[in-house]
């Protein structure tokens, strides 16, 4: 099964799959969600994406 990173979508070789837990606002809730990315760069902008 090929993995894609949750920020830039490129695909990822099982291995090198950096797990992060994305923290995001759903409405006036704090939810949070497992996401697979390529590298520790898209973990942090994916989150700096989600935040205010
Ligand atoms: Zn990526």
């Amino acid at each position: 099964m090929e993995i894609k990173c949750g920020y830039c979508s490129k695909s990822v070789k099982p291995g090198d799959v950096v797990k992060s837990t994305l923290l995001y606002r759903n409405g006036n809730q704090l939810a949070r969600k497992e996401k697979e990315y390529c590298c520790k760069q898209c973990a942090s902008h994916d989150q700096m994406a989600h935040e205010g």
